[in-house]
């Protein structure tokens, strides 16, 4: 109780005096002795009392009942009066006002000792059923807003299986209908056609599933000792093949051995997706580079491209599932590849940014740090 500061309105100075006499015996604070409705509402804000001790009539142009209101409107603090003014009239506007107690002059000691004991019980309760009812209210927003980006993602992933599956569908009526009658080389293109759009349909799906995965809990972080350099250089070796020197494709290292604590499967999909973007959004000919930086504490990804880079606006939304940038329009994609390798570098508990010094291309540096290395 020692601390709790009461403010005193009271236009009567010897019953202002009285009071402050009895609270202080109490064992309250009573920083300040007003007289008017106004200074009331001034010495409410600066000095943020516990409780107001209010009488109605008082000095100024607005009486007790109009400063509560302001009072307990703007800054949310009880107001207790104490009146000589008991008349029906008075008492209904009071009311009005949801005072946290009313007690009629001559005051008694105990009974407003109880009063203001009661009033500040009370207070502290609806405060805390006020910020309950708030966490619970942000907590429904949370989950609305989620579910509500959840069925943004299901749109546009059916959006996207969308542009495939018309492909399909047009290129095989046209072989069913005219294929009698088509060149061998139409026949081939529509073939080729259909063959594409499955592939991506595939990636789509895989992508999907993938990150299904990541985000319904089930892609779980499962460190193992694994030699990180020669883990690269497999990825790197699969690439080059994979690409038939289409691509000058670089790794480049600062130690030749090293053992780390790292999940080898999402390390597995962090790589590819990266290097899968490097390759797509690169022209042929053109340099891939995967730079691996070992230190005692991290190790550092960096995956390097030449290709037609990342927009400024667009690197907002980089990581989140669909995005696409505009100039990548007329490359196939699902804006998904980001949006895993984001949660595999989460897992891990590191930080991916797209590095922007470089004046050609992109650069994407991702840092891990090594926790219980041998
Ligand atoms: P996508 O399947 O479209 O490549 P990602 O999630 O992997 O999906 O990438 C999201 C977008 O980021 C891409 O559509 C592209 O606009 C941009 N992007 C990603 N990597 C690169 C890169 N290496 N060069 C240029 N743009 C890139």
């Amino acid at each position: 109780m020692n601390s709790v500061k009461i403010l005193i309105v009271e236009d009567e100075q010897l019953v202002a005096d009285d009071l402050r006499e009895t609270l202080e015996h109490l064992g309250y604070i009573v920083p300040a002795l007003v007289a008017s409705g106004e200074e009331a509402i001034t010495k409410a804000e600066t000095l943020r009392p516990d409780l107001v001790l209010m009488d109605i009539r008082l000095e100024g142009k607005i009486d007790g009942i109009e400063a509560s209101f302001a009072i307990q409107s703007r800054f949310n603090l009880p107001v207790v009066y104490l009146t000589a003014n008991a008349d029906r009239a008075t008492l209904e506007r009071a009311k009005a006002s949801k005072p946290f107690g009313y007690i009629v002059k001559p005051f008694d000691e105990r009974i407003l000792a109880t009063t203001i004991e009661i009033a500040l019980a009370r207070h502290q309760t609806e405060l805390k059923v006020k910020e309950a009812l708030m966490a619970a209210q942000n907590n429904q927003q949370l989950t609305e807003s989620k579910s509500h980006a959840k069925s943004q993602q299901f749109y546009m992933a059916a959006h996207e299986f969308r542009n495939p599956l018309t492909t399909i569908r047009l290129s095989s009526e046209m072989l069913k209908t005219y294929g009698e009658q088509m060149s061998e080389q139409r026949k081939q293109n529509h073939l080729n056609r259909i063959v594409s759009a499955t592939d991506s349909l595939t990636n789509l799906l895989e992508n999907i599933l993938t990150l299904g995965k990541a985000e319904s809990g089930s892609f779980v972080f499962n460190p193992k000792l694994m030699n990180i350099v020669s883990f690269c250089e497999e990825i790197i070796n699969s690439w080059r093949l994979s690409l038939k020197e289409q691509y000058e494709v670089k790794f480049l290292t600062n130690t030749t051995n090293f053992t780390a604590n790292l999940d080898e499967q999402l390390i597995w999909h962090l790589l590819n997706n990266l290097l899968s973007n490097a390759v797509k959004y690169s022209p042929k000919g053109s340099k891939i580079s995967l730079l691996l930086t070992c230190e005692e504490s991290s190790v550092c990804f960096q995956v390097k491209d030449q290709g037609i880079g990342i927009p400024p606006e667009f690197q907002a939304k980089l990581f989140e599932p669909f995005q696409r940038a505009n100039n990548a329009a007329t490359i196939p994609g699902t804006g998904l590849g980001l949006a895993i390798v984001k949660r595999c570098v989460d897992l891990h508990k590191g930080t991916i940014y797209l590095d922007n010094t470089i004046s050609q291309g992109t650069n994407f540096v991702v840092k891990l740090p090594l926790v219980n290395r041998d």
